[in-house]
């Protein structure tokens, strides 16, 4: 059987649903068996593949530049994974929703700046006025939740996903547990 295409993306999210597919420790050798790590903020590949597998994207989207991205994601994606609570919800970085980019912008680069108080107008990304999760995008096949999802449901889910088999829902836990 020839080795699926795995993708993983970093959105608007703070790594830590990557740091749990991480801690699935020995068992992402088994894993290396059966899918290609082909693009994931941990592997070298600088471009999104024409074709993927199976994408799991963390994080919700803030910015222009999300925007882009996930929508290039889904083109080229056959099975899009939401990947924990900010992808699902927009979670934690939607706290931002009630103040607005501007003030958040200006408490940034202003307030709390000591030396060259000014708003950056190259590298930061332009910021989208509500950050909202990937599904208000583009469609989601699977929805991985947890803050992060544990690496035991990352297990179970992917084993399904790779095998075509039933999900084992015994074999969900929450993070933690
Ligand atoms: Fe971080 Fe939780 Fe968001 Fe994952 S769901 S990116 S762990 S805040």
């Amino acid at each position: 059987m020839s080795k699926l295409k795995l993708a993983t993306v970093w959105l608007d999210g703070c790594s830590g649903c990557h740091m749990s597919f991480l801690d699935m420790d020995e068992r992402l050798l088994a894993l290396a068996e059966l899918v290609d790590v082909v693009y994931s903020p941990i592997v070298d590949a600088k471009q999104f593949p024409d074709q993927v597998d199976i994408a799991l994207v963390e994080g919700a989207v803030a910015s222009v530049d999300d925007e882009k991205k996930i929508r290039k994601i889904r083109a080229h994606t056959k099975t899009l994974v939401a990947m924990g609570d900010c992808a699902i919800t927009a979670n934690v970085p939607s706290m931002r929703n009630p103040i607005g980019p501007a003030a958040i912008l200006d408490r940034a680069y202003k307030e709390n700046a000591t030396v060259q108080q000014q708003i950056p107008c190259v590298v930061v990304p332009q910021l989208l006025n509500k950050v909202r999760p990937i599904h208000e995008f583009v469609k989601v096949d699977v929805f991985l939740p947890g803050c992060p999802p544990s690496a035991d449901t990352f297990h179970a889910a992917l084993t399904a996903l790779v095998t075509g088999e039933p999900l084992d829902v015994s074999a969900l836990t929450r993070f933690g547990a």
